[in-house]
């Protein structure tokens, strides 16, 4: 039997040949040169934390590794490839731009090289095609600690629309500050014709997810608390909100930590 396969929530640094990234962080002075592979495999899988909020911190070190054009290129090839070649035939790879500026590189640099990577791989495997979606982050102690670099996103996102990239996100640590800051940022991202999922409601109890409908997304980056409590579900129910949730295969275990795997639309329930 013939089945479609998509994966609409897939980061690009939760996401990457842990041989290769070691061998990157080596080469990049990412981790000290007596690292084991086994010891980075410790530091960098996320099976054994306590919760979301932890597993998140493990994405520092993968973007430690993805700081130079070629690295992120290559990550967004190899990632492109091995999609193919499990079948996959649509996937929307993300990761966030402004993360990848430590060593000089710009954010549309960074955006580029990760959509070259990936025509790339394309281009080998015609069978699959991939949109970048680009995120905004949450850093700090609330959305004014990286205004600017946000509104960069956005500019560049727009710059690159239709050419390699398909939306804007917002992703990161979503407790810090009030979540209805970043109201305005997703307007201008609406004024522009850019369109954005949000991640909202992996921490909580669902309150994200009420306050990220209000900025009318098209989708729910990943709404699994919202069924915690029954007023916030069966308000996500009423807007019938595609709901976008990490597909764990894909992850090297960053963000696996809630046992939700889907990516389909929350339809009313049967009375
Ligand atoms: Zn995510």
């Amino acid at each position: 039997m013939n089945t479609a396969r998509i994966d609409l929530h897939l980061h690009l640094d939760g996401s990457l040949y842990l041989p290769w990234a070691y061998e990157t962080s080596l080469k990049r002075h990412v981790i000290p040169e007596e690292t084991t592979f086994e010891q980075y495999y410790d530091l960098v899988f996320a099976k054994n934390t306590k919760d979301h909020s932890e597993s998140i911190t493990k994405f520092a070190l993968m973007c430690a590794v993805l700081q130079e054009r070629e690295d992120l290129y290559e990550a967004a090839y190899q990632l492109t490839v091995t999609l193919a070649e499990k079948g996959l035939y649509y996937a929307e790879i993300r990761f966030a731009s402004q993360q990848h500026t430590e060593r000089g590189m710009s954010q549309k640099e960074a955006l580029q090289a990760v959509i070259d990577g990936a025509q790339a791989a394309m281009k080998e495997h015609p069978e699959i095609r991939v949109g970048i979606i680009n995120c905004m982050m949450h850093k700090g102690e609330s959305a004014a600690a990286n205004w600017q670099e946000n509104v960069e996103t956005i500019a560049v996102t727009g710059e690159l629309l239709g050419k390699g990239a398909v939306g804007l996100d917002l992703a990161g640590f979503e407790n810090n500050g009030d979540f209805r800051d970043y109201a305005p940022l997703f307007a201008e991202a609406k004024k522009r014709g850019i369109p954005y999922t949000i991640h909202a409601g992996e921490m909580g109890i669902g309150e994200h997810v009420l306050d990220a409908l209000d900025m009318g997304p098209a989708a729910s980056g990943m709404a699994s608390t919202a069924c915690r409590k029954r007023s916030i579900w069966m308000r996500c129910c009423s807007h019938r909100f595609p709901w976008k949730s990490v597909y764990p295969p894909m992850s090297n275990g960053i963000s696996t930590t809630q046992p939700i795997r889907c990516a389909g639309c929350l339809r009313p329930g049967r009375k």
